[in-house]
């Protein structure tokens, strides 16, 4: 396969030709504005630059970008002396980040793959300045390694990104033996971008991720705990934990959720392993889920694994301990998560909150209310959303949703612009918000 046969070594880059390919593909109007002008302005000052990574691959595939990145031949200090709007990060590699009103522009200088000698291949810095041909080759996938040259309107193309994109293909750049253990964060970004395109995993792709599942644990854990986020934000995180699951790297990184899947049989569950917590992560999939918490997200699929445990016990799940509380079994639960994927402990607690009061709002009748106490706590409006995430995934609830919502309303709302939810409404979209912090100033990876 010749798109495979070119990418074998990514430091011989240098030698490969690029298919320059004109495209009518990508509509101007979807290009953010500002990030035109970054590009426009550093070529006017006789630097290459591009669009590049996910804007290109998703405004090929017509979806709207999250945000658009451009690499440029210019250095970070040629960068800062262009724009007056830009802000320098990172130690070792510097960024660019060219800040507008709403949005900031990603602009890195070309970077090249990191030449490993030694036996161990995990990438520990990459801090290399390098070419265009060499910044396309250090990608992770084909479909994520095109650049986009937006003022002559082609795509520059060294790795066979166009063929993948086309044949609806994930595949690592290079030797996926190579690739996956230089960076085994790739194998949940491959799972990630699989089940949100719906792209297939080429099969050497796919055997790379198998026999090297395990190196995800020698991943710095805060960049595990940002991919699960990521993956539950998806919008197809119930095929990511799909895919995590057949893979085999679910017990790598979450075993508290594999142990309660290779549990479904005990359960009687043979024809739909785990339905529980796929109807759940179906549930997110459908719902507002950019606007839920960290400790929602996570809650949504540990809330399994606690209701197993108070009704098994904690022995099947290798823990000691004769817990029945629902807090103390997510409390448990959640210490090899704490180590494993770096969770804050103030997430840790929120979780184990917000799963508590999902046993609490379960033994409510309709018509009866709930504790005045409970509804107070600063954690409910996160408990709400799980409920209501929770009624969506099990069509029960909905009158006892209704009403926890109307408690909770600071203010009755008016009636054209916050109608009453229909009878089939789970209500989730008209329920005012309480403002909550997404994230504590100073912690890691995003709460
Ligand atoms: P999303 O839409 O989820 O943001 P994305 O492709 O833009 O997808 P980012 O994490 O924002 O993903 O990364 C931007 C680009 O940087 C990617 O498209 C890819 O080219 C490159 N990249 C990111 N992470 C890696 C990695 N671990 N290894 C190699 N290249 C990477
Ligand atoms: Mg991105």
């Amino acid at each position: 396969m010749s798109t495979v046969d070119r990418q074998t070594d990514p430091l011989a880059a240098e030698d490969v030709a690029a298919a320059v390919i004109p495209t009518r593909n990508i509509v101007a109007g979807r290009i953010d504005a500002d990030a035109m002008k970054v590009v426009r302005r550093l070529r006017r000052f006789g630097h290459s630059a591009y669009l590049v990574g996910g804007c290109v691959r998703d405004l090929m595939l017509r979806r709207r970008p999250k945000d658009f990145d451009v690499a440029t031949s210019a250095r970070p200090n040629e960068i800062r002396k262009l724009f007056r709007n830009c802000r320098l990060i990172g130690r070792r590699f510097r960024l660019a980040h060219i800040i507008f009103r709403d949005k900031v522009i990603e602009t890195a200088t070309f970077r090249a793959a990191v030449d490993n000698h030694g036996d161990d291949l995990l990438i520990r810095s990459d801090n290399v300045f390098g070419s265009e041909q060499q910044d396309a080759y250090r990608r992770d996938f084909t479909i994520n390694g095109l650049f986009y040259d937006p003022v002559e309107r082609h795509i520059i193309d060294y790795v066979g990104g166009m063929e993948d994109l086309a044949r609806r293909i994930l595949r690592f750049i290079g030797e996926p033996e190579v690739r996956v253990q230089e960076d085994p964060v790739r194998i949940l970004r491959a799972i990630r971008f699989a089940a949100r395109l719906g792209f297939s995993i080429e099969p050497a792709t796919y055997r790379a991720m198998q026999r090297y599942r395990q190196d995800v644990s020698r991943c710095a854990p805060p960049r595990l705990l940002e991919e699960v986020i990521r993956m539950l934000r998806s919008g197809a995180a119930q095929q990511c934990f799909q895919l995590m699951w057949e893979c085999g790297v679910l017990p790598v990184l979450l075993p508290e959720v594999a142990r309660f899947l290779a549990r479904s049989p005990e359960r009687g569950e043979e024809r739909e392993p785990g339905a529980g917590l796929f109807a759940y992560l179906r549930a997110l999939d459908a719902g507002e889920r950019e606007l839920l918490s960290n400790p929602v997200l996570l809650a949504a699929v540990l809330l399994h694994p606690v209701a197993d445990i108070m009704e098994h016990g904690c022995r099947p799940y290798g823990l000691s301990g004769r817990e029945s509380a629902p807090g103390e079994i997510a409390r448990l639960l959640l210490r090899g998560i704490i180590q494993r994927l770096s969770l804050p402990r103030w997430q840790a607690e929120r979780i184990q909150q917000v799963i508590a009061t999902q046993f609490r709002l379960r033994k409510l009748r309709p018509g009866m209310r709930a504790p005045r106490v409970l509804l107070r706590r600063n954690y409910f409006p996160e408990a709400l959303d799980l409920f209501s995430c929770g009624v969506r995934a099990t069509s029960h609830g909905r009158r006892l949703l209704r009403q926890l919502q109307r408690a909770t309303r600071q203010k009755p709302p008016a009636p054209a612009a916050v109608p009453e939810p229909g009878p089939t409404s789970t209500g989730a979209k008209t329920r005012r918000r309480r403002r909550r912090p997404r994230r504590r100033p100073g912690k890691q990876a995003g709460g």
